[in-house]
């Protein structure tokens, strides 16, 4: 570790999953940086996966992607929202990853003979990790995945135990996020589920600084001693998380009650000075006095699981952010598109602009490409991202080029694999192959790559830039060899790989707004910075409003 000086804060969650303990960690990030801090956020996840890029979306939500290039826990996004500083690879860790290096080390010799055993090999590869890559950074923020009392967070329980121990009071502390359950019949916040989730902690050797409980209504003083006493902290630092009705009010929230003073206060760091918080009063003010609706419609097949779109979701609020609109979305299920005597009509009738998002896997595509071939004939706003970029290829190819057998090479063999396996394609580093037979892990296009945007193109006029850089997450790619069949039709390729040839980016300048893009703009969207494709899309959608 380069900066001796760092502070760690070690975030855990008790009680119950789903206590938005990525939201809380990402609004302290927020919280120290607006004190004038350098802030990192951790993910240490305690499943074994290497990574979450091959687990199910249903199950998962979102696959969260760096610029350079890893597949990462959804939380990583919150992170990078709330902070702007992107997130990079070594910023989420899993249990998985641990023991595959360990093994491999093991495999290797680097033991010398020794019986390898979860302390003091596991734990010491958890701790090397936590202290690695870090730079000018005042606080490192580690925010522990899953529940305390589970068996597969103990080995990471035990890792921050020690390094609580080795790096002392002044540069470690424990902040534990719990619930205070409301129970009707009693009328009261229940604070006993907090007082054994601590115990559980405290039975491992970690005693919390911080509790940051979660509910539904005040914490009333009484109760907030009584978790004092029980809990073996002070008031003061049993903090009341109460329910937000945004997001992006969170950190102004967290602050009135004393978060991140009570966190500089523990480190003895200087509290005289406001924390300036602009940039969030900035977004509630907008959000409060925002006036009027679009309805965006999201065609997807995950949709009974949202988190699988997470920061889709975030760009298209930042989208409105941007244009002081309310913006409510509408889940349509592509499956249902697919439905014989289904009207398109009824189901679109309030829709005001069209997202088809990315997705793997040939359920529900055709139900995507009816969608698109709506949006296009109807004049409605379309924004296709990334496989939604590819069904609109697909549905234009059929169409309006009458390529009868467009299809994707992703949904088995076909005639015209209009969209076909990337195979080779150019990285900083050098040359990237891949074939039908490569391992699914880690094995895409991911991360950024640079795009050359076409001189007069609409895209241009929106980035107001040349070269963009963008993330990426996809197998498969549009066949270049029928660019010019597309473009006199007035299909066109507006952004284009640096060496020309992986297409990025199409438009149709014939219609109100009709884009897709082969890459996830919406991972770089900000509330303070909205992505300026999601900024333009809204505004087109909110113009096809009034055309209603
Ligand atoms: N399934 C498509 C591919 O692999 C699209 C991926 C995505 O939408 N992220 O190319």
């Amino acid at each position: 570790m380069k900066n001796t000086s760092v502070k760690f804060i070690f975030i855990t969650g008790g009680v119950v999953s789903s206590l938005g303990k990525g939201l809380a960690s990402a609004s302290l990030g927020a919280l120290l940086q607006a004190r004038g801090y350098n802030v990192k956020l951790r993910k240490l996840d305690p499943y074994l996966n290497v990574d979450p890029g091959t687990m199910s979306p249903y199950q998962h939500g979102e696959c969260y992607v760096t610029d350079d290039g890893a597949e990462t826990d959804l939380d990583l996004g919150h992170y990078e929202r709330f902070t702007g500083v992107p997130a990079k690879r070594s910023d989420n860790i899993t249990t998985g990853k641990i023991y595959s290096n360990v093994i491999s080390n093991e495999r290797r010799g680097d033991y010398l003979g020794a019986t390898i055993q979860v302390i003091p090999h596991v734990t010491d590869a958890i701790k090397e990790y936590i202290l690695s890559d870090i730079n000018d950074e005042d606080f490192v923020l580690c925010e522990i995945g899953g529940t305390v009392g589970d068996i597969e967070s103990l080995p990471f329980i035990e890792a921050i135990r020690q390094l609580g121990n080795e790096l002392g009071f002044s540069q470690a502390c424990f902040l534990h996020v719990t619930l205070l359950p409301f129970i009707k019949t009693a009328g009261e916040l229940k604070t006993k589920p907090t007082q054994h989730s601590v115990k559980e902690l405290q039975g491992m050797g970690i005693q919390p600084d911080l509790l940051l409980c979660r509910t539904e209504d005040k914490i009333p003083k009484e109760q907030k001693s009584k978790i004092a006493l029980f809990c073996n902290i002070k008031p003061e630092t049993v903090i009341e998380a109460l329910d937000a009705s945004s997001i992006y009010e969170v950190p102004i929230s967290y602050h009135k009650e004393g978060l991140d003073y009570q966190i500089c206060k523990h480190f003895k760091l200087d509290v005289s000075k406001k924390p300036n918080l602009n940039r969030w009063e900035n977004i509630v003010e907008i959000q409060r006095s925002s006036e009027g609706n679009v309805n965006i419609g999201i065609v997807g097949k995950y949709i009974s699981m949202i988190d699988a779109y997470k920061s889709l979701i975030e760009a298209i609020n930042h989208g409105g952010l941007a244009n002081n609109i309310k913006v409510t979305i509408k889940w349509i299920d592509s499956e249902k598109l697919e439905e014989k005597n289904i009207n398109t009509h009824d189901i679109f009738n309030d829709i005001n602009g069209i997202i088809v998002p990315g997705g793997f896997g040939e359920r529900g595509s055709e139900g995507k490409i009816n969608a698109i071939n709506y949006a296009r004939l109807n004049k409605i706003p379309f924004f296709g991202i990334c496989f939604g970029m590819q069904m609109a290829v697909i549905e234009f190819a059929r169409n309006v080029l009458k390529f009868k057998n467009a299809s994707s090479s992703e949904f088995g063999a076909t005639k015209l694999p209009l969209i076909g396996l990337l195979t080779e394609w150019h990285t900083k580093t050098g040359l990237e192959k891949r074939n039908k037979d490569s391992n699914l892990g880690g094995t895409m296009r991911l991360g950024a790559y640079d795009c050359n945007l076409l001189e007069d193109s609409f895209v241009k006029s929106i980035y107001k830039k040349k070269v963009i850089s963008e993330r990426h997450r996809h197998r498969y790619e549009v066949n270049n060899k029928f660019i010019t069949d597309f473009k006199k039709k007035g299909f066109i390729f507006s952004g284009m790989s640096p060496d020309n040839a992986l297409p990025e980016i199409f438009e149709i300048p014939l219609h109100p707004w009709f884009i897709g893009v082969q890459f996830h703009p919406e991972l770089k969207s900000k509330p303070f910075e909205p992505h300026p494709l999601f900024s333009s899309f809204i505004r087109a959608s909110l113009k096809q409003s009034r055309l209603l």
